[in-house]
């Protein structure tokens, strides 16, 4: 188990990284998702010895490895440009840091090979510069799992592949997890990317550990606006009040005709609600328990779905439905609608 208890990095005068604490289990692929600049390479490269913390401590189980040499301890890092050198070969660049550490085997090589899902005979001699950049990555993977690391650290290791062969090699990088029985550490900053490969997503922001837990309540229950819109997309409605009473939640903005009751409320004190846009649907009728009168303001033929777009009386705000094509083809612009959804969709958030 890897534990950071209380890391702080500062850059000069810059905070890059609050007072983070958290502890992931060994064989987890967790994934750390934040925007641009929220810190996420550093927390990586705090735990692969390449930054040193200016507060705090990293324990991996017994052993404190705070300030351990990168070489010395058991990580291993996948970077999104994977530096390959370019005029070996695949097995010469596999087997560079395995002879570096005094560990060179052929045969190792070959399963290595096998676990990236390339196949040896043809790919082993290959010189690198010959080869596509997911097949680059994949040898780069080879090369970092090549000690046997007790943990992963994947820096955006997708980010420069084209969208097909993202999909492909994330469900490669899920399966290599299970079957090696290793750590995986994830950054990325798609949110696809978290949503399906995770068993745990740590959401960073400026530096601060907003919310963790599972991906399906990071996504159903996000614990303030911000992470409300980061996970997905959404349709926030502004509350003027909420009132609670004996278990009950009373919600009231412009944009709803009469308050919304919730009767299972979690503890929250919200200053919006918000509507995904795959839990929003348009119709002439109402058709759903809350609903919102609108006008159809545009449609978007998206593939098999349609995004429906509505204005809605006293809110200067879009709002979007996200719906399946025969419901949705059939709204024209200027038709009066509700824009409704069903109550236990709905996402109550703080500011
Ligand atoms: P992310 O990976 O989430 O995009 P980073 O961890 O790279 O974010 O950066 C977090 C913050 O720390 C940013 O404001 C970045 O500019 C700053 N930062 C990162 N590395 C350095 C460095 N070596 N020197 C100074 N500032 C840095
Ligand atoms: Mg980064």
């Amino acid at each position: 188990m890897i534990q950071l208890r209380n890391i702080r990095k500062e850059f000069g005068d810059l905070v890059a990284v609050e007072d983070l604490t958290f502890e992931i289990e060994p064989g987890e692929l967790v994934t750390l998702v934040g925007p641009s600049g929220s810190g996420k390479s550093t927390v990586l490269n705090m735990i692969a010895g390449h930054l040193e913390p200016t507060s705090g401590s990293i324990q991996l189980d017994e052993t404190d490895i705070t300030h351990m040499r990168p070489q010395e301890r058991p990580t291993s890092m996948v970077f999104q440009s994977w530096a390959l050198f370019p005029h070996m070969t695949v097995r010469e660049n596999i087997r560079f840091p395995m002879e570096a550490q005094g560990m060179p085997k052929d045969g190792r090589v070959d399963e290595l090979l096998d676990q990236v899902e390339l196949d040896p005979v043809e790919y082993a001699d290959k010189q690198a510069d010959e080869l596509s950049g997911g097949e680059q990555q994949r040898v780069a993977l080879a090369r970092a799992i090549a000690y046997d690391p007790e943990i992963l650290l994947l820096d955006e290791p997708l980010g420069s592949l084209d969208y097909v062969l993202q999909k492909q090699l994330r469900r490669e990088l899920s399966d290599l997890n299970e079957e090696l029985d290793m750590t995986f550490i994830y950054v990325t900053h798609s949110l696809e990317s978290a949503l399906l490969m995770s068993d745990r997503i740590f959401v960073l922001r400026e530096g601060d550990l907003v919310q963790s837990g599972e991906p399906i309540d990071i996504y159903k229950r996000p614990r303030n606006r911000f992470i409300a819109e980061f996970m997905g997309d959404a349709n926030i409605f502004e509350l003027d009040s909420a009132v609670r009473t004996n278990g009950t939640l009373e919600v009231s903005s412009s944009a709803f005709e009469a308050p919304i009751e919730f009767t299972d409320a979690r503890d929250v004190a919200p200053d919006y609600v918000v509507v995904r846009y795959d839990d929003a649907f348009v119709a002439p009728d109402l058709e759903r328990n809350v609903g919102v009168e609108a006008t159809v303001h545009n449609t978007l033929v998206k593939g098999n779905r349609v995004l429906v777009e509505v204005d809605v009386p006293n809110s200067e705000d879009e709002y979007i439905a996200d719906m399946n094509y025969e419901k949705g083809a059939t709204l024209s612009n200027g038709d009066s609608v509700y824009f409704q959804w069903d109550k236990e969709d709905t996402i109550l958030v703080p500011e």
